[in-house]
Parts: C-alpha cells; structure tokens; sequence
C-alpha cells in the first residue's frame, strides 16, 4: 500500500485520512487496577498474564516513535497507572522529551490512591497536569461504587498533588440515581480548590456485571440541574477531545461535559490509544487495531515502529459507533481499562 496516498506526514505532523492531525497519544500502562468501579469492571476481573504486557522501555519505544512523528502530548492512564511496577521510570524517560522541547505536554489519569507517594516525582519529572477520578465525595457510597476503594486515601493524594503545584482535574462519570444529586457538590467542592471538572457519560466497554442502561443518565439532564444553581456560559477552551466546556460564572472555574452517545465528537478528533499489550486502537470506539509489538521489539525498531505508526495512522476511522440497547452486549467487548480511559 501506498501509505503516502492516505497519511500526510509533513511539517513533523501525521495528517489522517480524514484530514486531522493526529498529536495525541494515550497510553494504557496496564490493565490491572486496585479498584473495582462498578461501571467499568466487573467484581471478578481476568487481567492479561504479566507476560503478555510490553515492558516500560517497549512502551518508551512506540511513545518515542510517536513523538519523532510529531505527537506533542502523552497521557498515561490505565487500568490504574500507578499500579504498575516501575512506572516512574517511564515518566522520568519522558520527561526528558518535554525538557528537549519535542513533547509539550505529559500528562496522567488516575483513580489518586497511589497519588500521595507519587505526587512530587510526578511534578519532578515534567507532570503538570493530572486527571484524578472521583465520582462521589460520600465515603460509604465511594466503597461501594470502587468496590475497594478508600475516598480518604484519594483525597490526601489530592491534596498532595495541590501541594506540590499539580493542576487538577476531577472526571466524574454521571451514573443514574447513584451520584445524580451529588453533582453540584462534587463541583462546589473541585471548584472551591480550584480544579476543574469534566462529566462523563457511560460508554458501552466490555462487559459488566449490570445492565448499563440502569446506569446511563444524559449530560443534558446533569447540565439542566446544574443550571438552576450556577450560569453556565460555553467557554473558549478546546482541548481537541470529546469534552465541550463551559466556564461557570459563579465559580470563575470550568466544566466539562464527554457525551459521547448523545454528540458526536469525532470530527475533531487528534488521538488514538495504545494498549499495554502493544495494540493501538485508532478509535475509542472501533475494534480495529495495530500491533506494535514484534516492531517495538526489533533491533531494528526506529524503523520498524515508524513504518507501523504510519500504516496504522492510514486506518484512522471516520467515527465511532457506539450505541447502549437494553439486554445487548456492550458494543465494544474491551473494557476502559484495556484501552485506557
Ligand atoms: N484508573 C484511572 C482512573 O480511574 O482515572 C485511569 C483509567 S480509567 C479507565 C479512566 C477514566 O475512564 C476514569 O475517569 C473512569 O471513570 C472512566 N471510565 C471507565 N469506564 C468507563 C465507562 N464505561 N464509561 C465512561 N467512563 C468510564
Ligand atoms: Fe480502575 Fe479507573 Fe476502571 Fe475504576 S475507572 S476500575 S479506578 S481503571
């Protein structure tokens, strides 16, 4: 195939099909996680075999790659990040790319409960935003909703970060009845200590142990109620994602609503994801995917990675298709934890 037909790359810039250029790299350190969400994992979890993960430096390999090839932003996300052994290394690594000024931004999601250890070397190594999950400041409901998960441990690990100069902004998924009304105070709270906030809408990924459609309530209905209490007026500020953010006028702060079964948000779109098997999905939600590992495990690598990088790029699709059905599987069988949130 003639991969110049359908990826441009120029100007240090890898171009889509579709004409967007693609400078986002998300990727999924591992599947494992310490917590359970109920949303996104089932109670009894099968994670990959240890040996069918890629190590830290084949992970550095394809984000190296991918930066020559003009990616200006990583996110490490998981499963949780922070879990897995070692993962400073690969910041540290990284880091030196933002210090040489070809990656501009490092950046991290996490579910916080390792963020007290971490917090400092994260912001040593170049980190200076984070995404920090909370969906409920209700410690009973927050052990209930992570099935392990200890709310006080995530807010000192919060804090912590505050402390040493991380931005902070609180994901918190919209789940039906279970934290509807505990939305406005979940944004009172964030925008008291100044972080930003972003809503999510369930996404049909993998298979959990209840029906989704008991969970799902539209971003329409979170924005109407907190309409009553705050203005809310659409805001500038555009990351390239699927977040449309308002500022709100009371709190001098912003929110951000992902919707991605009620918008469309992939005319825009600038990233794909790689997994930390070695897979990069081009779309969140397709199952289409390139392998990367006998390529990052090359002598040959540079080459090898670039080549694969560019072949994958040309198979960047147009949107996603995700639709919830009462008593269907989900539309993509992989969970958020694989491809990394
Ligand atoms: N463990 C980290 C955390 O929770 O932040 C990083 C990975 S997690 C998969 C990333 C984000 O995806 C979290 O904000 C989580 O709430 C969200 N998420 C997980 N499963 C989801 C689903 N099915 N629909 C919508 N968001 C989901
Ligand atoms: Fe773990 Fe994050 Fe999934 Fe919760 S949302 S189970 S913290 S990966």
């Amino acid at each position: 195939m003639n991969l110049l037909c359908t990826v441009v790359y120029n100007k240090n810039m890898l171009i889509d099909p579709f004409k967007r250029p693609v400078s986002y790299l998300r990727v999924s350190v591992t599947d494992r996680c310490d917590f359970r969400c109920e949303y996104c994992m089932a109670e009894n979890m099968t994670f990959l075999p240890k040996k069918d993960l890629l190590s830290l430096i084949e992970l550095e390999r394809i984000c190296v790659s991918f930066i020559k090839l003009g990616t200006t932003k990583i996110r490490i996300t998981g499963g949780e990040p922070l879990v897995r052994k070692n993962v400073m290394s690969l910041f540290e690594n990284l880091g030196g790319y933002l210090k040489n000024g070809s990656l501009k931004e490092l950046t991290l999601t996490t579910n916080g409960s390792q963020l007290e250890k971490h917090a400092q070397d994260l912001f040593n190594c170049g980190v200076k935003r984070i995404n920090v999950s909370i969906d409920t400041l209700k410690p009973d409901l927050f052990g209930k909703l992570t099935r392990r998960g200890n709310l006080e441990k995530v807010l000192k690990g919060i804090y912590k970060a505050k402390e040493v100069g991380l931005k902070i902004k609180i994901n918190t998924v919209a789940l039906k009845e279970t934290n509807e009304h505990e939305i406005i105070d979940i944004l009172k709270w964030a925008h008291y200590h100044n972080f930003d906030m972003t809503v999510i809408e369930t996404m049909p990924l993998g298979d959990i142990d209840y029906d989704r459609t008991d969970q799902f309530l539209p971003l329409s209905k979170v924005k109407e109620s907190l309409e009553k209490y705050y203005t809310l007026e659409k805001s500038k500020h555009y990351t390239g994602g699927p977040s449309r953010y308002y500022d709100v006028k009371e709190t001098k702060n912003r929110v951000g609503f992902i919707t991605p079964l009620t918008h469309n948000f992939c005319e825009l779109c600038n990233r794909v994801r790689l997994t930390c098997t070695g897979k990069l999905y081009m779309c969140l939600g397709q199952d289409d995917s390139a392998d990367f590992v006998s390529a990052a495990r090359s002598e040959n690598w540079e080459v090898e990675l670039k080549n694969s990088i560019l072949e994958a790029i040309s198979r960047k699709p147009k949107g996603h298709d995700f639709v919830i059905r009462r008593k269907q599987s989900p539309s993509v069988k992989r969970h958020m934890s694989v491809t990394g949130g």
